[in-house]
């Protein structure tokens, strides 16, 4: 629903304009923000406003500047879901997804406890993807895509920590963030279902792998994670 907004009003809400340009580069095409975007203004439909090349935009909350038109092309560029990520410092306007195919992710629980978390049982996370056709936001549209590996066992503690992460892989999941398409860094495999920077154990009694437990860190190295992905725990409040 998001991607109906037209993308000049989606910049226009996350960004306001600036009267007295700072003495700065554009950190998208790296010229003075006192030069004109090389990027050209779109023919405006009725109504809508346009964004002209030599117009800056600073950003609501982080209030980094830029051309307003750079950042258009990034918009536009992308999967154009109605939010936009600060080039600068990463922080993230409205709702990111991801591309992310479709498929089902299924919550167990079992008695067992996991190496480090003596005091609880555990959360089982199994992700299931289907191979398919790669839609437009994907590398190749329209050619098949394979999915190796699947189903997918993941393992969290089941006290409070780790139900909060359940909760908001949850959210990654509908978002569609938790995988991507795109060449396996561990297979070299193309056109393939892959991890998307949010780490998941997907070892549950050792950590041979490296994808393992005992890792005390892991609990809040995927918050961060999640939260690089503008999951945190606002969107269990909504
Ligand atoms: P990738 O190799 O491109 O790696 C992406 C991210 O996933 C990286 O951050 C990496 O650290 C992490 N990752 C790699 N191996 C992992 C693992 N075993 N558990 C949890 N995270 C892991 O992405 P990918 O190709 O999706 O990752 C490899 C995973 O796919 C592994 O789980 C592997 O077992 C599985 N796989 C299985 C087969 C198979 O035929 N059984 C084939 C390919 C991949
Ligand atoms: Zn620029
Ligand atoms: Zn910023």
């Amino acid at each position: 629903a998001a991607s109906a907004q037209r993308p000049e009003e989606v910049i226009q809400r996350y960004m306001e304009v600036v009267t007295g340009v700072p003495d700065e580069d554009c950190i998208i095409c790296m010229d003075q923000l006192s030069n004109p975007s090389g990027y050209e203004t779109a023919s405006t439909e009725e109504g809508g406003q346009s964004i002209l090349p030599d117009t800056v935009g600073k950003f609501i909350k982080c209030g980094h500047t830029l051309h307003m038109l750079c950042m258009l092309a990034m918009y536009n560029n992308g999967t154009k879901d109605g939010s936009l990520q600060c080039p600068s410092c990463k922080t993230i306007y409205g709702e990111k997804t991801g591309t992310q195919p479709k498929g089902k992710m299924e919550i167990y629980s079992i008695a067992q406890s996991l190496p480090g978390h003596p005091d609880c049982g555990t959360i089982q996370i199994i992700y299931s993807i289907p191979p398919g056709i790669q839609g437009p936001e994907h590398p190749n549209p329209g050619q098949p895509f394979t999915c190796r590996g699947f189903p997918r066992f993941c393992f969290l503690p089941d006290n409070d920590k780790g139900r909060k992460v359940l909760e908001l892989l949850k959210v990654a999941w509908m978002r569609r963030l938790i995988f991507t398409v795109g060449t396996s860094s561990t297979t070299g495999e193309p056109d393939t279902v892959v991890w998307n920077g949010i780490h998941h154990k997907t070892e549950m009694m050792s950590n041979l792998s490296g994808h393992g437990y005992p890792d005390p860190n892991y609990l809040d190295n995927v918050l961060s994670e999640l939260a690089s992905q503008g999951v945190t725990e606002d969107c269990l409040k909504a």
